[in-house]
């Protein structure tokens, strides 16, 4: 018996595939109606998963030969990535929306922007995969007020930091962890009351246990793993799980390798799912492959798509997960989290 549920993924960056052109991917940047062999996902590859959600990512940077910044990321990961930096984020940033806009413009019998409460209420009376657009990282907001302009072109989640400090809060690379700043304690604020949904991928141990306090909406961390599992600075302590639980949030388990442990396949993967489950229940688990934004590294054996999920939720009942619980990762508890922000959602936000 193979298990299929639907599938809501927190972290995809499609639109950083198309911007770079395919840059460090095995897989050109073609036709998104295609099924393209080795491509972590397309239209006929969301259609086979029954994919109904991804979370669409804003990944605002670009490559850089900046030294610092190259050993920044090739400790954090573990392998000599290229560099990226930030540079006009919010340029960069409207770029990508209009990247989304297009490709939803190109594929509307197959695609769908997921801006409405009632998106929410018919996504599953409606065959099409609905992309809802997060930025990754809050460089782009110069004043905490531009989160309405954003809200206003259809973004529906926001990561507080990618993998450098900004003004709102220190990142999991900081050399000084200063948690969340004051002005991002309003910006979460005011997330709230939009119900932009917090993400807390790639933030430092105290910017995720402070945004996990401040925010009254349960938040998730994107696409992270279990530092208990394997000690990664991209992965969450159990302070940071149990804060987490606490706030009614989940964590994306991730297929970035350098994450998962030594060896990167679906059983080590399972691993991390396990650890949470053992500790907290099936409650705040969901998953955030980072596909089209593991670059240089390989996918996780057994993952090297978005059709391949059956394998994962086959070795969890192997463990002893039930259906129900792979069900709730798959997709009910990321879209318990959704549902309650997108309670907030309103026409017009002023
Ligand atoms: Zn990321």
């Amino acid at each position: 018996m193979s298990l299929s549920p639907p599938i809501i993924d927190l972290h995809e960056d499609i639109s950083l595939y198309y911007f770079l052109g395919g840059y460090g991917l095995k897989f050109k940047a073609e036709d998104f109606g295609v099924d393209l062999p080795g491509r972590h996902g397309d239209i006929p590859k969301f259609r086979r998963a029954n994919a109904k959600i991804i979370f669409s990512s804003i990944a605002h940077i670009i490559p850089s030969l900046n030294a610092y910044r190259l050993g920044q990321q090739t400790s954090g990961y573990g392998v000599k990535v290229g560099a990226m930096r930030i540079r006009s984020p919010t340029l960069i940033t409207l770029e990508h929306i209009k990247t989304y806009y297009n490709l939803l413009a190109s594929y509307r019998d197959a695609l769908a922007l997921m801006s409405r409460r009632s998106d929410v209420e018919n996504v599953f009376k409606d065959d099409r995969t609905f992309f809802l657009i997060a930025i990754e990282g809050s460089e782009p907001l110069e004043d905490i007020e531009d989160m309405d302009l954003f809200y206003m072109l259809g973004v529906r989640s926001l990561q507080i930091t990618w993998n450098f400090d900004n003004k709102f809060a220190a990142s999991c690379m900081s050399k000084r962890d200063y948690g969340l700043t004051g002005d991002g304690e309003e910006l979460v604020k005011r997330c709230n009351e939009l119900g932009v949904i917090i993400d807390l991928a790639h933030a430092s141990r105290r910017t995720t246990l402070d945004a996990l306090s401040a925010s009254k909406l349960p938040a998730i961390v994107s696409h992270a793993n279990i530092a208990s599992v394997h000690k990664h600075v991209r992965n969450l302590d159990d302070e940071e799980l149990e804060a987490l639980s606490r706030n009614g949030g989940v964590v994306g388990i991730t297929l970035i390798e350098p994450t998962i442990g030594k060896v990167a396949d679906v059983k080590s993967l399972a691993d991390h799912v396990q650890y949470v489950y053992q500790r907290f229940g099936s409650e705040n688990l969901a998953i955030g492959t980072d596909f089209f934004g593991i670059m240089h590294v390989e996918e996780p054996r057994g993952l090297e798509d978005i059709t391949k999920f059956g394998n994962l939720w086959a070795e969890l009942i192997n463990r002893g997960l039930s259906e129900g619980d792979v069900e709730k990762i798959a997709f009910r508890n990321a879209l318990r989290v959704i549902e309650a922000n997108a309670s907030r959602w309103v026409e017009k936000p002023f």
